[in-house]
């Protein structure tokens, strides 16, 4: 048997203990104690990064851990004090310590059980596109991911250390909700694996699509997508131009909690495809564009005949839309910004997203939305894509 600290070892090598020596029996017990607390967080610290590294299911790590680790740990402590001669100062003793390690035990398996009841959210991130400072999928994701992390929300947000679509899908199970973030319409990667991303849905996963995400080819994905968020961007439908949108008013969302009227520039995509008669869809964003923001001539993604209607007529166009599924169970959440990475500094603009996190996971979204600190300058320049290699 391991010996636990150097003050046992000497009580455990000699059982006959005279009086003398019974009078260290407080301190060590007191030791003994202590360092049974020690183990007892670094297991639930390996818990923890087990949980955020490997994303098994929760149950096998608590099932892992209450078999082996707190097995070994806890159940360390009569085995080692029973072999003494039991002395009434002694007893006293080892009884108080019992009890104090006993309430140890309850409260690291009521944290174990917590931990296991966090809302988990995967952040998957598109292969890089566009220039330095654009399109930034990981690095956003990851200042996003931080964010919940941070925000002491019993949240467990990870970002998959991979790009693209998980090889080990098994990753997303358990996922109250998976945010992407990535190319768009042929290059989605949900593209090719549109029926195992449905079975998540169906069973009542939330989903988040951050701008080029949004754009899904006509058809079968953006059938999908309609399902998953009541919206899409379509070609030959939705348009894409920089402009700076005002957002002076917003719904009774929680989504909206906490949000002040912003305005910002940003390739706002718009004019959305979205399910008929709006149904289940809440636009969370909405601003009039001006006429210069349709002064290309028609194209895929530049005009159309629909959009130019449209906006003549006044229509305010949503480019941020909430979606609760008609099965009650799922909901969805479309964001067409975050073209220009550094817009993830605006505190409006990121409160927005984060509140959408966690509405569509199905957590309660705090009265003043999610908070979160500014990125600096410095973190918004961290774990950019190495844009070289294209
Ligand atoms: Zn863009």
């Amino acid at each position: 048997m391991a010996t636990p600290c150097a003050s046992i070892a000497p009580l455990l090598d000699n059982k006959t203990l005279d009086n003398h020596r019974s009078n260290e029996l407080p301190q060590i017990c007191e030791e003994f104690v202590l360092f049974s607390a020690r183990r007892c967080l670094s297991s639930l610290r390996r818990l923890a990064n087990e949980t955020r590294t490997a994303l098994r299911c929760p149950h096998d790590l608590v099932g892992r851990l209450s078999r082996h680790r707190f097995r070994a740990e806890f159940l360390l402590l009569p085995r080692i004090l029973y072999p003494l001669p039991a002395t009434p100062v002694m007893k006293t003793h080892i009884r108080s310590s019992l009890i104090c390690l006993g309430a140890i035990c309850l409260i690291c398996s009521q944290a174990v059980l917590l931990a296991a009841e966090e809302a988990k959210i995967v952040f998957i991130s598109g292969t890089p596109s566009h220039g330095p400072m654009t399109h930034e999928h990981r690095a956003g994701n990851i200042l996003l991911a931080k964010a919940l992390n941070a925000a002491d929300l019993s949240l467990n947000a990870v970002v998959l250390p991979e790009n693209g679509y998980p090889k080990d899908p098994s990753v997303l199970e358990g996922a109250a909700t998976v945010v992407v973030f990535c190319t768009g319409h042929r290059g989605h990667l949900l593209n090719a694996h549109l029926e195992k991303f449905d079975a998540l849905m169906k069973k009542g996963t939330g989903v988040v699509m951050i701008h080029w995400a949004t754009e899904a080819v006509a058809g079968k994905p953006g059938d999908k997508f309609l399902e998953w968020m009541g919206g899409f961007c379509d070609l030959n439908w939705s348009v894409n131009p920089h402009w700076k949108a005002n957002f002076k008013t917003f719904p009774e969302h929680p989504i909206a909690n906490g949000v002040q009227p912003f305005s910002l520039n940003d390739e706002w995509y718009y004019h959305m495809r979205f399910v008929k008669d709006m149904v289940g869809v809440t636009p969370i964003l909405s601003d009039l564009p001006g006429p210069e923001t349709l002064k290309r001539s028609d194209g895929a993604r530049s005009g159309n005949p629909d959009v130019r209607r449209a906006v003549a007529a006044g229509e305010s166009q949503h480019v941020a839309w909430a979606y609760q599924r008609p099965d009650g169970k799922g909901r969805g959440f479309g964001f067409t910004g975050a073209h220009n990475h550094v817009s993830w500094q605006d505190d409006n603009f990121r409160k927005v997203v984060l509140n959408a996190i966690l509405w569509t996971a199905q957590v309660e979204v705090p009265k003043k939305g999610v908070p979160s600190a500014t990125p600096t300058d410095q973190e918004i320049r961290e774990n950019l894509d190495d844009k070289r290699r294209k």
